[in-house]
């Protein structure tokens, strides 16, 4: 499982499919009545895949936060059977068949014409990949799992290799399969951000590379470190509960129709608009519940933005994880990690937690933005974090062109490390071995982590021409435009347009670098004084 992941799986299980029980009265508006019958019975078979995957998706959320370790081994034949099931439902020739049927029924421009598009590409992902590649893929994730938790714990990468150039190789099988024009890595990136390419992603490094490499470079040399002591100790598990459901009420994410439960690692799920679920962790660095929580409430607020006349439709949900990502970093690190933000949010804590009175909001806030170059990509700050994505891209493209060995990987890694991060990894444990998407065959994934971050700016860039005093209000507490904003222009579009069309239609212009490179430069060059 990804730590990062918007909820606690990676595609393609984690796309919500079709429900409608009651198709009548659950009708999307805008088509005849002479028109509906091809496009019911759709529904209603999209909507048993929908139960299935809901059904496997709170026995997975369950295994996260409260089943006991004895329930592990029948928990996985459970989810096992249910995923097989719904995916069985899904692929059938019927299914197949009542899509082409909706779709002559269909007017284009219309929802349900959108509904059909995004439900066939659902299928289409799920059957261009022979079921025996699947099935062999699998098999060989669960091996690659227990070898990689082996091999990062010794540090051994020789012990993890011989799998992973498998897995590579499995997966360079998959992208024919799904098919691509350009890059074999396009065919990877789609599955997770549909019509993204491996062009548009050394376009968005190309253009971040030497901005930020300088930043970090001027930020590290200027010597003015930031002491953020102030945010580790022993805090109180109630009262950090207490305050992290207190900041994610606040923002707007709707705790009746959510909750937030403890796990190791932080992730949103969900199976409705009326019950989206987000969990967090208790550390000994405070800023790890906290932004946890406002990381994961960002992912369930898009979530429960969709429209209540979609639900357990394949229209609710996020588009794209790159454009979840940019909810969850924009509510993360440009509203929580504002000054703003803790102006307001401070003496609250403080009355939580007396041993922080002593401190401004001004301190706290510097403290929360503590720039350091580290080896581990879920532990770094916000200027940083692109360059671990870019290391892990263009390994990634290397490996599946063959221009690089996999067991040459080590090597470039920390080489990788040296030159964008000025730190070169003492073991593998801490370089090439610290992530689990490798072993799970996610390959094409990570680049969608930097693009939520670039969006996130550039969302945030456009919501402040109709919104200009977003600080005054965030000082104030007062979320509700900000957040209505955003339902407006974003969640309440579900998955309607492609990424690409959304981000068009929201911002006025293609994903850029831009205002990620103005916003992020201005803020640190002011918080370091450079
Ligand atoms: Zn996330």
């Amino acid at each position: 499982m990804s730590p990062n992941s918007w909820r606690g799986e990676v595609f393609p299980g984690g796309i919500r499919l079709a429900a409608v029980h009651q198709p009548t009265r659950h009708r999307l508006p805008g088509t005849m009545r002479a028109t509906m019958s091809s496009y019911d019975a759709l529904l209603t078979r999209l909507a048993d895949v929908d139960a299935l995957l809901a059904a496997s998706g709170i026995m997975e959320w369950d295994q996260q936060t409260y089943m006991p370790p004895g329930g592990a081994e029948a928990r996985a034949a459970h989810v096992g059977i249910l995923s097989r099931l719904a995916h069985e439902t899904m692929v059938a020739d019927e299914t197949r068949a009542l899509l082409e049927k909706a779709r002559a029924e269909a007017e284009p421009g219309s929802d349900q014409a959108a509904l059909i598009r995004v439900a066939q590409r659902d299928l289409d992902l799920r059957t261009k990949i022979p079921a025996s590649l699947v099935e062999e893929k699998s098999r060989l994730a669960s091996i690659a799992h227990e070898e990689w938790v082996r091999a990062r714990k010794e540090s051994n990468f020789k012990g993890f290799q011989g799998t992973l150039e498998r897995m590579f190789e499995i997966v360079r099988q998959e992208a024919e399969y799904l098919g691509y024009k350009d890059h074999i890595y396009d065919a990877l990136l789609d599955q997770y951000e549909e019509g993204a390419t491996a062009a548009d992603c050394r376009r968005m490094f190309e253009d971040i590379k030497a901005p930020i490499v300088a930043l970090v470079k001027d930020i590290v040399e200027n010597g003015k470190t930031i002491d953020d002591h102030l945010l580790y100790g022993e805090w109180s598990v109630d009262r950090q509960r207490e305050f992290t459901e207190r900041i994610v009420a606040k923002v707007g994410y709707d705790m009746k129709r959510g909750r937030q439960d403890t796990a190791p690692h932080p992730f949103c799920t969900g199976w409705s608009v009326g019950d989206i679920r987000i969990t967090t962790r208790y550390k000994d660095y405070i800023g790890s519940a906290i932004f946890g929580s406002l990381h994961e409430a960002g992912h369930a607020m898009y979530e429960q933005g969709s429209p209540s006349e979609w639900d357990r439709t394949p229209l609710a949900g996020g588009v794209s994880l790159g454009v979840h990502e940019s909810q969850s970093r924009l509510w993360e690190n440009i509203v929580g990690r504002s000054e703003a933000f803790w102006r307001y949010f401070l003496h609250e804590l403080e009355a939580l937690f007396p041993q922080l009175a002593a401190f401004s909001p001004h301190t706290f806030y510097r403290a929360v933005n503590k720039v350091e170059p580290s080896f581990i990509r879920v532990e770094a700050d916000e200027v940083t974090y692109n360059l671990h994505i870019m290391v892990r891209f263009e390994i990634e493209c290397d490996v599946l062109t063959g221009a690089m060995k996999v067991a040459d990987m080590p090597d470039a890694w920390n080489e990788k490390y040296r030159q964008y991060l000025g730190i070169t990894p003492r073991k593998d444990a801490e370089g090439c071995l610290q992530d689990v998407h490798w072993s799970m065959g996610s390959i094409g994934y990570f680049p969608t982590y930097s693009m939520g971050n670039l969006l996130s700016y550039q969302i945030w860039h456009t919501l402040q021409r109709d919104i200009p005093n977003t600080d005054e209000l965030i000082g104030k507490g007062e979320f509700a435009p900000i957040h209505g904003w955003l339902k407006e222009k974003i969640y309440s579009q579900g998955r309607k347009y492609t990424p690409k069309e959304l981000i068009q239609r929201v911002t006025g212009k293609p994903m850029s670098a831009e205002d990620y490179l103005e916003g992020l430069t201005a803020k640190y060059r002011h918080l370091y004084a450079i």
